[in-house]
């Protein structure tokens, strides 16, 4: 099964989408994950992309489909995978529509998290992201069980640079500019499910989990 998450910016699907990928054996491909590992690691391409992740800017589309290109064919890809944050342009979802026929791979279901963009900044400007494992967390919605701490492996809990206000309001604009289009990109091939992405996370879970099954 080969799915994409699309949303806005603090929707909810990393959160989602690392839970369907433990449950249903999928890999969970998120290219924000990718591209921060890059920046800390200060690659190639992460030199290349941290200015525009600062900005709350897109990365360059060459960059962000060649992850893909590359990481979907990795071995833990086998059983299918969950693509969360990508592809966020009109151009990125024609390449990745080109890889996988590529591949002989078939996109099984594209699943829209909708939410209003009013609560995307007090969900954003409240995330807590492990250094170690990048698990997720919110200081009021999600909080970890001690303060600063990853319940998952320990890890020290730190606040996205990105994740500030101004950035945060740049990036919902991108979204809107950019990749809102997608919503419709996908309902015209059939591939669109929907959920109410302000519901609590147990809620958008078992939504999630009716369209899955
Ligand atoms: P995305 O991957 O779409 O950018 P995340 O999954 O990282 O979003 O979620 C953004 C923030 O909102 C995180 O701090 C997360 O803990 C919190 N969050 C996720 N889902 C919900 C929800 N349904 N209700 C409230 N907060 C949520
Ligand atoms: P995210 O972790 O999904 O919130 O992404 C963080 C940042 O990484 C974004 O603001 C972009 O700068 C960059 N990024 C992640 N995925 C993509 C993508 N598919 N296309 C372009 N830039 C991306």
């Amino acid at each position: 099964m080969n799915l994409v998450f699309l949303g806005p910016p603090g929707a909810g699907k990393g959160t989602q989408a690392k839970e369907v990928a433990k449950e249903q054996g999928l890999a969970h491909i998120s290219t924000g994950d990718i591209l921060r590992e890059a920046v800390k690691n200060q690659t190639e391409t992460g030199l290349k992309a941290k200015q525009y992740m600062d900005a709350g800017d897109l990365v360059p589309d060459a960059v962000v489909v060649a992850i893909i290109g590359e990481r979907i064919q990795q071995a833990d890809c086998q059983d299918g995978y969950v693509l969360d944050g990508f592809p966020r342009t009109y151009e990125q979802a024609e390449a990745l529509a080109d890889t996988l026929g590529q591949h002989g791979m078939t996109l099984d279901r594209v699943v829209y998290f909708d939410v209003d963009a009013a609560v995307l900044v007090e969900r954003l400007t409240g995330r807590r992201t492990c250094r170690d494992c990048a698990a997720n967390y919110h200081v009021k919605f999600m909080p970890p069980k001690a303060d600063g701490v990853c319940d998952k492996c320990s890890g020290e809990l730190y606040q996205r640079e990105d994740d500030n206000e101004q950035t945060v309001r740049n990036r919902i604009d991108t979204y809107e500019k950019l990749t809102a289009d997608l919503i419709d990109y996908y309902r015209q091939r059939d591939l669109l499910s929907q959920i109410d992405a302000a519901k609590d996370v147990a809620a958008v879970q078992a939504d999630l989990k009716a369209i899955l099954d």
